[in-house]
């Protein structure tokens, strides 16, 4: 395999190398307060057979890749929720079993590797919470420096799970847009890799994954993938792990792939409808989807539409009662991003074809914020000292 960068604005090519991050070109036109111009694709050129290897679709080779087993996560065959919802074909794919438990590790797992390909030892970043945890983590593993930029709301199980990993953490007084800005302007002026999500084209590269394992793991593509999106590079990254198997004549059609953001954080969704992104302040109990400006909002949004796409909302309240209902019925404990997901599925059901296989991505391993969970459920106020209080 052969790869290369396009700008996913005006096409151009490059060659990859690390100082590269966004077009040249395309990035002078950068306004305020928007998602990020001349976002950087990595394109393949070869060929392959069904058994392929994942990793060999990617643009790093495996000597470099950090030692954590990061991918490969299970796909549930949820049967009391098929049986329930009479859709037989329903999976979930649960990306909170990955080493810090979210889907971040795919995209620092291909971070990790590039650094360590050109011998860059320091890693920067801001994060909601889990890119963070998830480069510090598989920095750790890689034994790579890892200096992160968290906004002070950030959940507190996120913040103690990067210090653990050994991070240089500075809390942000401010939201995830202004940390996004302090970490672009630490790595350029102390060098050293960024791993800002849309900004390093590895982020989403290596997001793709998700649906070449989905491919393997299904024998075929799924016909709806159900996502949560904040800066849209899972979507994105979903989009470019199909669009390198339609290339390589491996599928046929491009699932139909569906976008879930919050009520109150839906920059996407109206920038769809509108044409054009608009900051206003955000808030949701999803704090993994709370964002702003979509860094990768053009270009997520040009996916959407061509390949018709969908994109919805769901509140707050159904998202807290869409995590209670997918930990009571399945097993599976998803952060409130990852419920997100399931809320949408939930919601579009009486539209849904019932034979169609149809895949809920699980983002994040419940426990990373136990506060937003506690809302969904009644913790018993009551303390008994013995069984006669109960019987
Ligand atoms: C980051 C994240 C998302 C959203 O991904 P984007 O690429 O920002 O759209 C969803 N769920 C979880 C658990 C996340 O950590």
């Amino acid at each position: 395999m052969e790869f290369n960068y396009s700008c996913s604005q005006c096409s151009k090519t490059f060659a990859i190398r690390p100082e590269l991050t966004l077009c040249p070109d395309c990035s002078k036109n950068q306004a305020e307060d928007q998602p990020l111009s001349g976002v950087l694709e990595v394109e393949l050129h070869g060929a392959a057979s069904e058994g392929f290897d994942v990793f060999d679709l990617l643009p790093v080779e495996a000597e470099y890749f950090p030692p954590a087993p990061v991918g490969n996560t299970p796909l549930w065959e949820p049967k009391n929720l098929r049986e329930h919802t009479g859709f037989h074909r329903l999976f979930i794919k649960d990306d909170g079993a990955n080493p810090t438990s979210s889907f971040k590790d795919r995209a620092s797992f291909l971070v990790s590797a590039f650094a360590k390909k050109f011998d860059i030892q320091d890693i920067a970043l801001a994060s909601t919470g889990n890119a963070g945890s998830s480069m510090a983590g598989i920095g750790a593993a890689a034994g790579q420096a890892i200096t992160l930029f968290l906004p002070e709301a950030a959940p507190a199980a996120k913040l103690v799970q990067a210090l653990q990993y050994g991070a240089t953490v500075y809390r942000v007084k401010g939201n995830y847009d202004l940390a996004y800005d302090i970490s672009l302007e630490f790595s350029q002026r102390k060098g050293g890799m960024n791993r800002n999500t849309a900004y390093n084209p590895m982020t989403i590269e290596g997001k793709k994954t998700v649906s070449l394992e989905l491919f393997k793991q299904l024998g075929q593509a799924p016909d709806v993938v159900f996502v949560s999106v904040g800066d849209g590079c899972i979507l994105s990254g979903v989009y470019k792990g199909f669009r390198d198997l339609l290339q390589l004549g491996l599928i046929s059609t491009m699932p139909k792939i569906i976008g879930v953001q919050a009520e109150n954080s839906s920059a996407m969704c109206r920038a769809l409808a509108t044409g054009r992104f608009e900051a206003v302040p955000t808030f949701t109990v999803a704090d993994s989807i709370c964002v702003d400006v979509p860094r990768n909002g053009f270009h997520a949004l040009a996916q959407v539409k061509k390949f018709k796409g969908s994109l919805m909302t769901v509140s707050d309240e159904e998202i807290i009662q869409a995590q209670a209902k997918l930990s009571a019925s399945t097993g599976l404990f998803t952060e409130p991003a990852g419920a997100a997901a399931f809320a949408g599925f939930l919601k579009t059901l009486p539209e849904l074809d019932p034979q169609a296989s149809i895949v809920v991505l699980a983002t994040g391993n419940g426990l990373k914020d136990s506060e937003a969970a506690r809302r969904g459920i009644n913790v018993p106020a009551t303390l008994i000292t013995s069984i006669d209080d109960i019987l």
